[in-house]
């Protein structure tokens, strides 16, 4: 991970997801294949998990639904949140004497000024700082991970780079090789949606890279027909070479 020298404002930035609405670009497609940007509008992570204990329909803010599926807990997304509202207490207790506040947005804006302070005072250093970089950032991607979990897609095809068809994961599993991952935050966003070859490591991304390797793809499938048509057309003349030698 690279830090900008301006850390503190790489800190803010992440302090800002987890504790304010916030809007994030994502690349959307049109009918007719254009792409283009548009804002959308998220409220604050923590406020998002908080949502997603408490509901059966997803992390959208006001997804109604019927009483009976509000009522329903999800046990993953409270422990999950148990466990954030935890450590930001902590960094909270760390940095001030004070009464932790009941919400953990308030505790981690209140640590985050403390902790500028700290940091401004050269009480802090560089190592602590982008430790509680990294701690941030890892608590707004678990709950990113949680809210929009990745969906893996397995092409069948071959890789039409490398050709081959399976390859080893990351996870050590043995599967094919060819796999899409998307993060479909919106309808037709495109955004975060990534193939790559577990092989060779090509990569493809967004709705261009989608349309492209579906294009290699299919110019990898008429290369390998004209390749059979060929390969058949040598058998049936090798056969009937032979047919004639035994006439
Ligand atoms: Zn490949």
């Amino acid at each position: 991970m690279h830090l900008s020298n301006d850390t503190l404002g790489d800190i803010l930035a992440v302090v800002d997801r987890l504790t304010l609405p916030h809007k994030t670009q994502v690349l959307m497609e049109t009918d007719a294949g254009a792409e283009y940007k548009e804002w959308i509008d998220h409220d604050a992570l923590l406020v998002q998990l908080r949502d997603a204990v408490r509901s059966s329909t997803g992390a959208h803010p006001g997804a109604g639904g019927l009483a009976s599926e509000r009522s329903v807990i999800d046990s993953d997304a409270l422990e999950q949140y148990d466990s954030i509202v935890a450590q930001i207490r902590r960094l909270y207790i760390e940095v001030t004497d004070s009464t932790p506040f009941k919400q953990p947005e308030s505790n981690l804006r209140a640590w985050f000024i403390e902790f500028r302070r700290q940091v401004e005072s050269r009480k802090v250093g560089r190592e602590v700082i982008e430790a509680k970089y990294r701690k941030l950032n890892r608590i707004a991607s678990s709950i990113e991970a949680k809210l929009n979990p990745p969906t893996v897609l397995e092409i069948t095809a071959p890789c039409p780079r490398c050709q081959a068809t399976h390859a080893t994961d990351d996870d050590g599993i043995y599967r094919r090789c060819l796999i899409v991952e998307s993060r479909i935050t919106e309808y037709r966003s495109l955004d975060h949606t990534r193939a790559r070859c577990l092989a060779c490591s090509a990569t493809w991304i967004h709705g261009r890279g989608m349309r492209q390797l579906r294009y290699e793809i299919d110019q990898a499938e008429k290369g390998e027909l004209a390749y059979t048509v060929e390969q058949d057309a040598a058998v049936i003349f090798s056969t009937i070479e032979a047919v004639r030698e035994n006439v």
